[in-house]
């Protein structure tokens, strides 16, 4: 007897469960007519960080990495009356992209993309000033990961959700060579994540489309 395969059973729970809308359908579609890389977080893991935002009351949030916005959407509408967005995109055509999705989603108000090095980014607003972070999402280069980990923790506060995306990457956390240019930026994220002073952290382990992966969450002390 053969059984159900992790991206059928995927297809199952999103159609079953997690209810993806056609807004949030457009901003993967869009991205696929636009030769951008299906890079996107599965719409079960969306809806996971949407409901995270919520159960954490947050009402600012941090994305580094926007791509078409498919992930932003799904945060902002964690978000309260008021609340805010900011994500990062270092490519200005898919941060146009990410727009008009975030636009055609009636997102426009809450959402603010920010094109550039998230590194820069990051450092402008830390310059500015602003309230902090109660929520950050990191799925960007990998190279940057433990940078940005300094970066959450620096525009977060004590209570601050940390979610980073692609943990296990296939495995590669133990065997560098399935992936050399990624795979020592998530390891060294993971190494920070368990002995950082003031994140408290685990990781999940995921299948599905994407592959065998898995998301790695904390909470800033
Ligand atoms: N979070 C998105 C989602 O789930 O819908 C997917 C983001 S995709 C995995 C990573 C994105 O990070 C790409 O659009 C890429 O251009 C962007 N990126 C890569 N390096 C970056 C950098 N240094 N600063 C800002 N964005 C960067």
């Amino acid at each position: 007897k053969t059984r159900p395969d992790w991206v059928a059973v995927e297809e199952f729970l999103t159609a079953t469960v997690v209810h993806p809308d056609e807004a949030l359908q457009r901003a993967v579609s869009s991205a696929v007519e636009a030769g951008m890389p299906p890079i996107e977080v599965t719409p079960n893991a969306g809806k996971f960080l949407k409901l995270l935002v919520q159960i954490s009351g947050a009402r600012r949030v941090l994305e580094i990495g926007t791509l078409a916005g498919f992930s932003s959407i799904w945060m902002a509408r964690g978000l309260p009356d008021g609340g805010k967005l900011v994500t990062c995109e270092y490519l200005p055509k898919h941060a146009d992209i990410a727009l008009a999705n975030v636009a055609a989603a009636g997102l426009g108000h809450k959402v603010e993309i920010r094109v550039g090095a998230a590194l820069d980014t990051l450092a402008a607003l830390h310059a500015e000033g602003h309230e902090p972070f109660d929520f950050v999402f990191i799925d960007a280069d990998k190279e940057h990961n433990t940078d940005y980990l300094d970066w959450a923790v620096r525009l977060g506060r004590p209570g601050t959700v940390v979610v980073l995306d692609n943990a296990v990457w296939e495995g590669a956390v133990l065997d560098p060579s399935i992936d050399e240019a990624n795979a020592p930026g998530i390891i060294n994220a993971l190494q920070v994540m368990g002995n950082h002073p003031q994140l408290d952290a685990t990781v999940i382990q995921t299948v599905g489309s994407k592959g065998w992966d898995g998301f790695a969450l904390a909470r800033v002390r």
